[in-house]
């Protein structure tokens, strides 16, 4: 917990203050603030300072970040391209921790001071992704807060072993339960979310699923995701990742959903992808969905696009819906930012006294500026500690 004096910036791009951040929190937030003689300073230059983003769902283990470009060969079917991904990993010349450290770093000097990340399980893998993740982190834990979702990206019934190594993730240092496609990958659905549901049930752990199976199927199966979700008092605690149904099912099917998911306060995390349509996330912000952007798969086998930057993310958004007016901009914004970090449940962020002292800062005329024309990051700073400057990341365990 670090002490600091941010001098000569405008919070959220309104008057000119200083932050005071004291035991890694916001103190003060006004013009002309002191502080003991000791206290580090910085000199804003009158730069923005803005409330960090927030990173809900990147895939730290399958990251491909720092080494030499790969190019994508990705084989037809989905099964092929999960096998595909196996066999490179065999054999990359860099250790999950190694890579798993590069895109954290990198994550924080975009200005990214939280991320969940899904982290592969299955009998093959074991639990090693999870040791390889967290050894990582060990490193660099002032600079980022981090939580991982045990990911079954292989398969979970079909690979007889994986759900026990999923429960024994919970332990091993993940919070929560992951699935993915019930009907596609595992071809059972009820017994695939029965049983993540039972493994969170058991072990009082939030829930993330990725649900890339569209229209009909997917809507049925966010409709299993909801009746187990109401039937074990889950309210709250469970997101579905993609959700493409919401983007190309049916209207009238597609709007009772929303309300039912209103009502289970099931979140919805997109990372705008470009071949499909992607949920309605302002009509679903509009109904009270706790709903966010995040990078999902970045440099990784199954995709060379993407650079671990919410605020490039939160642009994407921005031109896919259309945004233009500076209140759309700024709501675009926010689904990168306090949107994700209540959808995470995460407290004190935000740039208020008694907020956790963490921000970025940029040059800039206004944020809707700042999100069309995306600079770099003057500055990052975690609970008063600075983590990078200048775009490049400096805090621990910095290379
Ligand atoms: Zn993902």
């Amino acid at each position: 917990m670090s002490d600091l004096l941010i001098t000569n910036v405008r919070p959220e791009d309104g008057a000119p203050a200083d932050i005071l951040i004291t035991g890694g929190r916001i103190a003060e937030v006004g013009p002309g603030l002191t502080a003991p003689a000791d206290t580090p300073v910085h000199d804003g230059k009158g730069a923005i300072a803005m409330a960090p983003f927030v990173e809900p769902h990147v895939h730290l283990d399958k990251i491909l970040w720092g080494l030499p470009w790969h190019p994508i060969e990705v084989p037809a079917g989905l099964r092929a391209m999960i096998d595909n991904e196996v066999e490179i990993r065999r054999n990359l010349p860099w250790s999950v921790e190694d890579r798993a450290g590069r895109l954290m770093r990198q994550c924080v000097a975009m200005g990214s001071t939280h991320i969940r990340s899904h982290i592969d399980i299955s009998t093959f893998y074991k639990l090693d992704n999870v040791q390889g993740v967290l050894a990582a982190w060990e490193k660099m834990k002032e600079a980022v807060g981090l939580e991982l979702v045990a990911f079954p990206q292989t398969g979970m019934m079909i690979d007889p072993g994986c759900a026990a190594l999923m429960e024994a993730a919970m332990d091993e240092g993940c919070s929560v339960v992951g699935g993915i496609d019930p009907g596609t990958i595992d071809g059972d659905p009820k017994g695939h979310l029965d049983t993540i549901f039972g493994i969170a049930d058991r072990k009082g752990a939030k829930i993330d699923i990725h649900l890339h199976e569209p229209g009909e199927l997917g809507l049925y199966e966010m409709g299993l995701i909801c009746d187990r979700t109401e039937a074990l008092g889950m309210e709250g605690r469970v997101v579905v990742s993609h959700a493409f149904c919401l983007g190309d099912g049916p209207a009238e099917k597609v709007s009772a959903m929303i309300e039912r998911l209103a009502k289970l306060r099931i979140g919805i995390i997109s990372a705008v992808p470009g071949e499909i349509a992607f949920p309605p996330m302002f009509d679903l912000a509009a109904k009270g969905i706790p709903c966010a952007l995040a990078s999902d798969s970045i440099r990784d086998t199954w995709n060379p696009h993407g650079n671990g930057d919410m605020l490039d993310r939160c642009w994407l958004f921005a031109f896919r819906s259309w945004s233009r007016t500076d209140a759309e901009l700024l709501a675009c914004l926010e689904m990168g930012r306090s949107r994700g970090a209540d959808l995470l449940e995460l407290e004190g962020h935000g740039l208020a006294p008694g907020c956790e002292g963490s921000l970025l800062l940029v040059e800039g005329e206004n944020r809707a500026q700042v999100l069309v024309d995306r600079p770099a990051r003057a500055l990052v700073v975690k609970a008063g500690r600075i983590v990078a400057e200048a775009g490049r990341y400096t805090g621990p365990g910095a290379p």
